[in-house]
């Protein structure tokens, strides 16, 4: 079977964590079947249009490895940033001779829409001339009153078809001669004549016989008086001549449905597989909400999660290997090679932040101290705010050392910032008044164990050591475990830390020395 599924994301904002899913479940499908996947920008509402958005998610794409095998090339992506659209705008239709002359494959390996206007201006005037969409111009206003019409009488907003029933498209024609500026709609009452009545049902691969009426469906605009297509004329456009089959997309496009069958068969082509990923859901119930926490990938990306964790947990968002198959973990690879439409779940899937947490922590674990060690490194050049922090860190050859003990204490690489201030930085003072356990002592008695703790220590191994600060603390009458937060108040600065004895290892003996006595001497101080 050839299978060719896109991505077709709108560059009005970053990417979105569902977006990330969709072009996942999209690209699992064309690779299952040794397709293609495409990378497609669909541009045409130019108000929201966000500079480097484009640029920004075939970026990410690529990062996560869902290489699409095709997408815009650079040229195509500049001269959509510089907002340079290919073809008549606004007049368009002032020059349709020229325009029925446009051949499809003039733009074939054009990848954003702005760039392809031509095609949707030459499909849209085909509607016209076929009895399928009709030219409107009525003003804003109009709309506003018959908007306003429609609400008092307790019906949807929608258009009242005024433009069509009143002007022929010759009498249409010399309106746009005249300059008039104008829309096309789609004129939903051709669809008995198109479907021999107004109801039709539509197989989606996932949701199943979708129905729909046309009674419901508004007069869509498909150019606007930009000459820009709206998204229901240019997907179709597109996705036609771009070959998919499989037209992978959210549940909020669902709406679009009957329009989009509308424009296929008003245009004699065949279709693509419907296909709706449900929607994701927050747990609180509703649709994936910023409030609760980081929605865009970049964000989940700063704040320390792994790519490779982020897709597993993505993947079971809808989707699971089989009935009574309870593995979790996949590859990007294995999932490819077990994913199958008929396995997408027609239930909305639950985010459940706690668990991408888990996720991410079991993949920190499983990656060996050298391959960790270069992924935070790679973090603190992308994400990290702290300068001090990231120079330093960028420059220490023995970083893995430290990785080593950072690794089973965290589940975000943004928490090893924490662990591993204590090898670059002398610490903050933490006063043991405000530490559970050695509060109960006088800080007098707690300096003078840390100063005679040099004739206790001893380096040689975990165990001699241990045994060292346990005899320290029974000579002060000091409960070991407050002994050894003591120390880790002093040489670490933070009452959680790693394991203290490699810790002292790695920072030498003199280091360790200094920061006590900075710490003892402090004490002073503290009643
Ligand atoms: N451009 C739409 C978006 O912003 C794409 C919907 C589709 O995949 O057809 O998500």
């Amino acid at each position: 079977m050839r299978v060719i599924t896109r991505f077709a994301p709108s560059p009005t904002g970053f990417l979105h964590i569902g977006g990330l899913r969709m072009a996942l479940f999209a690209y699992a499908w064309a690779k299952h079947n040794n397709g293609k996947f495409i990378l497609r920008l669909e541009d045409t509402d130019r108000t929201r249009f966000v500079k480097t958005a484009g640029e920004q998610i075939l970026e990410l794409l690529r990062e996560f490895g869902l290489n699409p095998d095709y997408y815009p090339t650079s040229d195509q992506l500049e001269a959509m940033e510089k907002g340079q659209l290919v073809g008549y705008g606004a007049d368009w239709a002032l020059h349709l001779d020229e325009i029925e002359k446009v051949e499809d494959n003039q733009f074939s390996g054009v990848y954003v829409q702005t760039q392809r206007l031509p095609l949707y201006q030459k499909y849209a005037w085909q509607l016209v001339k076929n009895g399928y969409a009709y030219f409107c111009f009525c003003s804003k206003e109009r709309l506003e009153q018959v908007n306003k019409e429609r609400l008092a009488k307790g019906l949807k907003p929608g258009y009242d078809g005024y433009c069509k029933l009143h002007y022929t498209l010759d009498e249409a024609l010399e309106k746009i001669k005249k300059g008039e500026p104008y829309v096309v709609r789609m004129d939903t009452s051709a669809a008995e004549r198109l479907f021999g009545s107004s109801k039709i049902t539509v197989h989606d691969k996932v949701l199943g016989e979708l129905k729909f009426d046309f009674k419901d469906v508004n007069d869509q605009v498909l150019i606007k008086s930009d000459g820009i297509p709206t998204y229901h004329l240019a997907v179709v456009v597109d996705d036609y001549l771009m070959g998919v089959t499989h037209m992978m997309r959210g549940y909020e496009w669902i709406s679009s449905t009957p329009k989009q069958v509308f424009i296929y068969k008003a245009l004699g082509w065949d279709m693509p597989e419907f296909v709706h990923l449900p929607l994701i859901l927050d747990p609180g119930g509703g649709k994936l909400s910023k409030r609760k926490g980081s929605v865009m990938v970049a964000e989940f990306l700063k704040e320390g999660y792994l790519k490779d964790a982020l897709l597993n947990f993505l993947m079971l968002l809808g989707w699971s290997p089989g009935k009574g198959d309870t593995r979790e973990f996949f590859t990007l690879d294995e999932f490819v090679s077990l994913f199958d439409i008929d396995k997408i779940n027609k239930a909305n899937p639950v985010f459940d932040r706690n668990k991408l947490l888990w996720f991410n922590g079991e993949y920190i674990r499983k990656k060996d101290v050298r391959t960790l060690t270069d992924i935070f490194t790679d973090w603190v050049r992308k994400y990290c705010d702290d300068v001090d922090f990231k120079k330093a860190v960028l420059k220490d050859s023995q970083l893995d050392k430290k990785m080593e003990l950072v690794k089973p204490r965290i589940k975000l690489l943004s928490q090893a910032v924490n662990f591993l201030k204590m090898f670059y930085f002398d610490p903050e003072f933490i006063s043991p008044r405000q530490v559970k356990g050695v509060k109960r002592y006088e800080c007098e008695t707690i300096a003078r164990a840390l100063i005679d703790y040099f004739n206790y220590e001893d380096l040689s191994s975990n165990e001699a050591w241990v045994a060292s600060v346990r005899r320290l603390a029974d000579a002060y009458d000091i409960k070991h475990a407050d002994m050894f937060m003591a120390l880790r108040l002093a040489v670490a600065g933070n009452p959680v830390s790693v394991p203290l004895y490699e810790a002292f290892v790695i920072l030498g003996k003199d280091k360790v020395r200094e920061r006590i006595n900075r710490y003892a001497e402090r004490l002073k101080e503290c009643k």
